[in-house]
This record gives C-alpha cells, structure tokens and sequence, in this order.
C-alpha cells in the first residue's frame, strides 16, 4: 500500500487556475488524482490545464463562481459526470481587499467573507453526498497566517480565515464518522498573484517577510504540493480537524 498514492482518486481545487490551487493541483495529479480546476477565469484556466496536461495530468475546468450555492452544486455534479466519482475537495478560491477597517463597505466585507469561507461551506455542503455514499473523502481548506495573527488593513480576510480553521474543525467532527477528513493549509506568504498585489499595497512587504520567515524565502505555489498530497491521501487517515502552516517557520518566531 502506497500511503501518497492517488492513483484513481478525482479532486476538485476551486480556484485551481492559478496561484497556490495550482500548485497544489500539480501535486495532486503527480500522485496520479485526476484534477477538476474551479474559478471563473476561462483564459487562466486553459493555460493551466496545459501546464497540467504537459506534466501528463487527466485535468478539466469547470467555470464556477464557488460564492454560488448552485455553483458549487453543478461544480460537483460535473465532476461526478465526468470522471464517476470525488474522493478530494480542495477548497482554495480565495481574495483580499486591503483599507483600515474604518474604510470597508458593507459590500466589501461580504465578498471577501463570501469568496473566502462561505464558498468552502458550499462546496463542502455539496460535496459531502458524493463522499458518504463512496465511504469517505478529504477536504482540504485553505486558511492564513491571517487565521492566526491579525494586520491593520485585513479585517475581512483575517475573519474569513479565522473561520475556516474553526469550520475546519466543526465539519472534522460533524463527518468523522463518515471516514471524511477535514483539515485546513495555512500558507505563509507566497508569491502570487494575490501577494503581488498586496505588495504594491502594503509598503515594505517584501522585505519584512523576508526578513521574518527563518527559510528566509518567500514561498512558491509547488512549496503547498506535499501537504496537499498528504491531506488527501491515506497517510493522512487519523488526521482530521488540524490546521497545518507551511510557511518556512514563518509562525513559530516571535
Ligand atoms: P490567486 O489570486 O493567485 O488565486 C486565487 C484563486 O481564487 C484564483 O485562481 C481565482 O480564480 C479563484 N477565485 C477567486 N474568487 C473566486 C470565486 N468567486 N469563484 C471561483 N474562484 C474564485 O491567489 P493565491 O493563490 O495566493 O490564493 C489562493 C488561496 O490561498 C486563497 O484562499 C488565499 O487567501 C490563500 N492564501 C494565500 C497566501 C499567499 O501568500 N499567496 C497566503 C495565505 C493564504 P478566478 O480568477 O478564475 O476566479
């Protein structure tokens, strides 16, 4: 028995067209898991079913808006259409709207919060039938360094990720019994579209992560690889309801 091997197992990855869901795919599909990448960008998602296709990946897009309850159902029922079954939910979509809490509309607060937790709590909802009815699965949410400290100019996206280590744990308990293992990623800082934004944004950034993280480094999308292949393997089958920083040490320094 391979413990890493996901010969024959399907996985979904919201947000899999690029960044950190795509680097997570790659890691997937290399341990032999057809993937199923979700956003809403068609263009991002061809060149990164290529990038997959070329590593010898079976991969597919599926174009959903993961804040959609329907979405995340059709998300679901596609990938049972296409490949017959849904062992991985690796829910990653994920966004950021940096200003002092003063500033946020309410607007701002709930897409962030929509796109963030409120997604995964969809697409888990929609993917737990598919997952009792095989007799087990693994969900793999991605939270932060923001689910455990806090920062001046990401209230919404520290209290999205805060809740996705506390849903984490609920939906571990809830569907335990179920052979369904619920964990939760928090990456350190990566370099990604995301963080390239939020490094023009936030003065110093660059620098100050550096400085802070002991690898010394920034992380890149294949650094969250092994984790994913990890959590969604049998290596991982008493491990449930944890929250795993992959972050060069990032959170251990004071
Ligand atoms: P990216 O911006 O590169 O990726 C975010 C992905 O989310 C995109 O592929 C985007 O696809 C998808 N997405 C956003 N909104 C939606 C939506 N409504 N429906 C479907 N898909 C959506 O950023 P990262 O790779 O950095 O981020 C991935 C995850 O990792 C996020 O949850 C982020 O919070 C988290 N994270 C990132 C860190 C970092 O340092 N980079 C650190 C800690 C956590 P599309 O454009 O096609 O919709």
């Amino acid at each position: 028995m391979d413990l890493f091997d996901l010969t024959g197992k399907v996985a979904i990855v919201t947000g899999g067209n690029g960044g950190i869901g795509l680097g997570m795919a790659h890691g997937l599909a290399a341990a032999g898991a057809a993937v199923v990448l979700a956003g809403r960008d068609a263009a991002k998602a061809e060149r990164a079913l290529a990038e997959l296709a070329a590593a010898g990946a079976a991969a597919a897009f599926v174009a959903a808006d993961v804040t959609s309850a329907e979405a995340c159902r059709t998300l679901v029922a596609e990938t049972l259409a296409r490949f017959g079954r849904l062992d991985i939910l690796v829910n990653n979509a994920g966004t950021s709207i940096r200003k002092m809490p003063q500033d946020y509309t309410e607007a701002e607060w709930h897409h962030v919060l929509d796109t963030n937790l409120t997604s995964a709590f969809l697409c888990s909802q929609a993917a737990y039938p598919a997952m009792k009815s095989a007799g087990g699965g693994k969900m793999i949410n991605i939270g932060s360094m923001m689910s455990l400290f806090g920062a001046p100019y990401a209230t919404p996206y520290a209290a999205s990720k805060g809740g996705i280590v506390q849903m984490t744990r609920a939906l571990a308990t809830a569907w335990a019994k179920d052979g369904i293992q619920v964990n939760a990623v928090l990456p350190g800082w990566i370099d990604t579209d995301l963080t390239r934004i939020a490094r023009r944004q936030v003065e110093g950034l660059q620098e100050r992560v550096e400085t802070r993280t002991p690898a010394g480094r920034w992380g890149v999308p294949s650094d969250l690889a092994g984790v994913a292949v990890f959590l969604a393997g049998k290596a991982s089958d008493f491990v449930t309801g944890t929250a795993i920083p992959i972050d060069g040490g990032f959170s251990i320094v004071t």
